[in-house]
């Protein structure tokens, strides 16, 4: 018996707004009509999801996959990714499920996945779940892996501090930090001066003009004629180092500026780890070096403690997907984020508010809000926040985040937005 004889199929394609895909709604389509043509299957509906409204991540949530779901009579859907129907294996699963209760299964023209026979669901299912095990615990390893190096005072790579030097460990693997003795001399002093109330300026100039040997990394990059700049200094004088402490991510962060004075090692009772052969200053002291830096009213430093009062503009606005919790307003690395007080997801600000924006404007610009539209009075309240705020909430249902891959760039898949009926 050849089960692939006289299938209904219906086809489905989805656009999302983000510009890597090239592959067209229309030409989705016919791969998808020649695939079924030549098995003979009969098509009986084309569902698209296109444009802004596919960048809703859950299927369900979408109006042609929804309409798809609704039409009657098929036992197949040809899809020509996979990714077009779901980019998260528990939403493609869940998308099966649907299907396979009503007896229709899924096929991907260009993907190895044939869900319409239970060995081809079977390979599939297993193909997507591996490949998501595979990437977290590739992640977890890694952080184990630092996690355990860092416990035992051995230095995982990367940047080494002003200062300091890595040397072979003597009681076991790896490489552990040292002072670095023509360095650390001049590493102290400098930090003595800023703890004086001298600017970061006139320790560059000091430690230029009395010839300091320069970090080594900008010595092999030849990049300078001798001369220190203040962000090196800056980056130095924040670095938990100074009070023998770990940082959390040491040799992590690209530009010193981006290191987080007290995100470092603790103890099982909270309190940092204090190795008091790296010390040049008391833990109390590196604390008010950091006030005091935080305080400067250079522009540099106005900007920094600016960046710490976030936009109100999604203050109880988003919920946390997996708590039903409202998401904080904070900052990470000196970036507005929205956090979970639960669990403690972060999702960055810099990319979500304009994207909220732009989505607010261009799927509900046109909605008679008061005398107007919503386009309008997002005009009439120009920079104002809350009342940018209290626009979005006249047309938002929900707003939810869930969990994705931690990284620096923005994604889409993980907002959940939905407008009011
Ligand atoms: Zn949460």
């Amino acid at each position: 018996m050849n089960l692939n004889q006289g299938r209904r199929c219906v086809l489905y394609a989805r656009l999302s707004v983000t510009k890597e895909e090239s592959v067209s709604i229309a030409r989705q389509l016919q791969s998808c009509r020649r695939y079924a043509e030549a098995r003979g299957w009969e098509i009986v509906g084309e569902f698209v999801d296109d444009g802004v409204s596919a960048t809703i991540s859950r299927p369900e949530d979408r109006n042609g996959w929804t309409s798809l779901l609704a039409a009657r009579d098929f036992d197949a859907v040809v899809i020509w990714k996979v990714d077009r129907l779901a980019r998260r294996v528990l939403d493609f699963l869940h998308a099966d499920e649907t299907l396979e209760k009503r007896g229709a299964g899924l096929v991907a023209v260009d993907d190895p996945i044939d869900m319409t026979s239970p060995q081809g669901r079977a390979f599939a299912v297993m193909l997507a779940v591996f490949g998501e095990m595979e990437a977290e615990a590739i992640r977890a390893r890694v952080r184990a892996a630092r996690a355990q190096l860092l416990k035992d005072g051995r230095w995982p790579g990367g940047g080494i501090p002003y200062g300091y030097r890595s040397i072979a460990n003597q009681t076991g693997p790896g490489r552990v930090l040292v002072k670095d003795p023509e360095r650390a001399p001049w590493l102290s002093e400098a930090v003595k001066m800023a703890l004086r109330g001298e600017t970061v300026n006139a320790i560059a100039m000091w430690l230029t003009e009395s010839g300091a040997p320069l970090p080594c990394r900008q010595v092999a990059r030849q990049t300078a004629n001798g001369a220190w700049n203040r962000q090196t200094i800056d980056g130095l004088l924040r670095n938990p180092v100074l009070a023998g402490m770990t940082p959390r991510n040491p040799g992590r962060a690209k530009s010193a500026k981006r290191v987080d004075p007290f995100a470092v090692l603790r103890d099982e009772h909270g309190r940092p780890v204090v190795n008091e052969a790296l010390a040049v200053i008391a833990a109390e002291e590196f604390v008010a070096l950091q006030h005091m830096l935080n305080a400067r009213t250079s522009p540099q430093a106005r900007k920094r403690c600016d960046r710490q009062s976030t936009s109100p503009f999604l203050s109880r606005v988003a919920r946390c997907d997996d708590c039903d919790v409202y998401m904080c307003r904070g900052t990470n690395q000196k970036r507005p984020v929205l956090y979970c007080p639960t669990c403690r997801q972060t999702i960055g600000r810099t990319a979500l508010d304009p994207y909220l924006a732009e989505r607010l404007l261009i799927e509900r610009g046109k909605e008679l809000l008061g005398d107007g539209t919503v386009e309008e009075s997002w005009a009439a309240v120009g920079r104002d926040e809350l009342a940018r705020r209290a626009v979005l909430l006249t047309q938002l249902e929900s707003l939810r985040i869930r969990r994705g891959v931690v990284g620096r760039y923005f994604d889409d898949e993980r907002v959940l937005l939905r407008w009011r009926a």
